[in-house]
């Protein structure tokens, strides 16, 4: 296929399915019930990984032709089976967002072999073994929403609908029965249920499963809402109207008819150009777009894709990269392989083979690059574009000789590169590209991720930002957004680990621990550490900070550039401070990354107290309001005094 001819199709593929998407009527119902892991772990990665991606890959091409469907790929212990289930009123377009959220979050059982997912509009289960006629297990529960309390006629009519619903999915072959019904004596109260098995059971097994859900149901009475939750059925009585009423189970399958013709003709394109599970991700990122109102631009992505200075053929990596030779390996995250690659112009670069595929993790990939292609700083890693035809996700960056932080803190060794100038002018590199991120004023962004291994170093050892998978825009009028929980444990502040509540505080919380690791060379994710807190580096801090003993804990590669009383060591004790400051408990607290720079910089400037950082029970110092506001002051306020509180005591003799 031509140049031309190729971007052609990836356009007009692109544009069809986006057309598709937006003419869709129903409701994928793709929110989130529950997801349960499986107790154990699975036998090799090698093995599991490659498995799990081509099974789902599997599932979601039947998923996408009959609304449900079962893939088991792989040999031993980690063989892989799946099972997804859209339930019956799902269009074909609403069953392909449900799978594609489920598969999205299904990973998150990584390292577990096995996990099920249950969420309103359909179910997907792997594990390595075939649980096909499974229908009841220890995991069966049971979910009742909204605690308005019914009257007993209400109660009376949703058991009849239960019944009605039941004999409706044993008398077709979906298994699918749904009801509605007025509460008797009222003239618009109704009660909803559906009722669907998977379609791996038999009649029998199917007739069990709803039994038992029925049971289970009913314990939700006499609240307004009720889900059960099966190992082969799912069960839901609502007194709101969530059906999806634009489709019969008959019409359904007509339309299904239709638009897998449709279907079957995009797929004959996109097989050789983009892959459908592009398309699929392309869906959801709309369906999510549709939801947040601006967080993602589907039409701009279109046009990255078709835009050839972005679009890296793979080809062209596999060569820059000698075949993935092992020799060019140069990083390993959770979530991909870096490799480094020399271009046919000569251009260094750094290729990221995101290990799970596109399948796998997509929508970080796409939040990366649609996240950074908007933004530039001489503190942040550039992306220079992706692979995104065929099946894997491939990002590329300017390649950074040095690599990360992390090789260098806490390595004993190679630690001694790193004299405390360097380990400074990181740290307030770092500081920089952050308040850059935070304080952008067209489009506020939140790292999610800031750690020692997020922190790449050029050849004059200069620090830029990496990794924005996670990263998160916040809009102009929102103060904190509400996220599912991601990032590096250690690193994450109290309230976003404890409540999802996400602001710019929580990445100046892990930048304070950035900080704090920089000082001392020491992890605080280390994996030999005690669970007892005393041993963790937060604590070990705070305690030498107190006491006027921070020097004890300086890195000793370190100690010996600092002699006592230069300018160097101030330095470095201040930025305990201010890491001290970043880790407060309270986010309001803790000072804006603009401020931190500044901090960092304007050492003749006195600092606040810091309060206690989390989890220690101890005293909280008491700040005065004006600090408070101080500290929270990030519009461009360059001046910067504190001078009401005295410091002094906090900093060693
Ligand atoms: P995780 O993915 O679990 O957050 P991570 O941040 O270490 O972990 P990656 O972002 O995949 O994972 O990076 C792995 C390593 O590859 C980095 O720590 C770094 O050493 C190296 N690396 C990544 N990007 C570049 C780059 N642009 N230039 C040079 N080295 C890089």
């Amino acid at each position: 296929m031509t140049k031309l001819s190729h971007k052609a199709a990836i356009f007009v593929t692109l544009i069809i399915i986006l057309q598709l998407v937006s003419t869709t009527e129903g409701d994928a119902r793709a929110q989130i019930i529950k997801i349960i892991c499986g107790q154990q772990k699975l036998n090799k990665d090698t093995e599991f990984i490659p498995n799990f991606v081509n099974m789902t890959y599997l599932l979601g091409t039947q998923t996408q032709r009959s609304h449900n469907g079962t893939a088991s790929i792989g040999t031993g212990p980690d063989k892989n089976f799946g099972l997804a289930q859209c339930y019956g009123d799902l269009s074909t377009e609403d069953c392909i967002l449900c799978y594609a959220e489920a598969r999205n979050v299904l990973p998150h059982c990584y390292p577990n072999n096995g996990g099920r997912i249950y969420l309103d509009g359909c179910f997907v289960r792997f594990q390595n073994y075939n649980f096909y006629e499974e229908y009841t297990g220890l995991n069966d529960t049971y979910v009742c929403g909204n605690a308005t309390t019914k009257s007993r006629a209400f109660q009376d009519t949703v058991t009849r609908a239960i019944s009605n619903a039941v004999t409706i999915a044993l008398g077709n072959d979906e298994y699918f029965g749904k009801e509605q019904m007025l509460v008797s004596g009222s003239w618009n109260e109704y009660v909803y249920v559906l009722a669907n098995c998977w379609g791996t059971l038999s009649p029998s097994s199917c007739r069990a499963c709803l039994a038992n859900a029925t049971a289970s149901i009913s314990k939700c009475l006499p609240w307004s809402e009720g889900r059960a939750l099966n190992t082969g059925c799912f069960m839901r009585y609502s007194d709101t109207n969530f059906h999806n009423h634009v489709l019969t189970t008959s019409s359904a399958s007509n339309t299904g008819k239709v638009i897998v013709i449709v279907v079957t003709f995009i797929s004959s394109v996109v097989v050789v150009v983009v892959g459908s599970a592009i398309g699929i991700y392309i869906w959801q990122y709309r369906y999510i777009q549709k939801k947040r109102k601006g967080s993602f631009d589907a039409e701009k992505m279109v046009k990255m894709l078709n835009d050839n200075s972005w679009n890296f053929k793979y080809s062209t990596l596999e060569k820059a990269t000698g075949h993935w030779d092992e020799s060019n390996k140069i990083g390993q995250g959770g979530f991909g392989t870096v490799y480094k690659g020399v271009l046919l112009d000569g251009r260094e670069v750094a290729v990221k083979r995101l290990f799970f595929n596109i399948k796998f993790r997509a929508a970080d990939f796409y939040n990366e690059v649609n996240m950074i292609s908007n933004v530039e700083h001489k503190n942040l890693v550039r992306l220079l574009g992706c692979s995104c035809s065929g099946r894997e996700s491939i990002l590329v960056y300017e390649y950074l000789p040095n690599r990360s932080l992390n090789r260098f803190i806490f390595d004993a060794t190679l630690g001694k590169t790193l004299n405390w100038e360097k380990r400074f002018d990181i740290i307030t590199g770092t500081a920089e590209g952050l308040a850059y991120l935070h304080e952008n004023r067209r489009n506020r962004i939140i790292h999610r991720d800031i750690k020692a291994s997020n922190i790449l170093l050029d050849f004059r050892f200069r620090a830029k930002i990496a990794d924005f998978g996670l990263a998160r825009s916040l809009q102009d009028d929102k103060t904190h957004i509400s996220t599912a929980i991601a990032g590096t444990l250690g690193y994450m502040a109290p309230e976003y680990l404890a409540h999802g509540h996400l602001t710019e505080k929580a990445d100046v919380y892990s930048f304070g621990i950035l900080l704090l690791e920089v000082v001392t060379g020491i992890e605080n994710n280390r994996k030999n550490i005690t669970t007892d807190y005393t041993d963790s580096l937060v604590f070990t801090v705070w305690k030498h900070f107190k006491q006027g003993t921070v020097e004890e804990i300086f890195d000793p590669n370190l100690k010996m550039h600092i002699s006592p009383n230069n300018k160097f060591k101030k330095e470095a004790i201040r930025a305990v401070h201010v890491g001290l400051l970043c880790i407060q408990e309270a986010p309001s607290l803790r000072p804006c990354m603009s401020r931190v720079r500044k901090m960092l910089t304007k050492y003749d400037e006195p600092l606040p107290a810091p309060s206690n950082p989390p989890f220690i029970d101890d005293k909280t110092m008491e700040l005065n309001n004006m600090t408070q506001k101080l500290l929270n002051n990030c519009d461009g306020d360059e001046s910067f005094s504190v001078a009401t509180y005295s410091y002094s005591h906090f900093y060693p003799r």
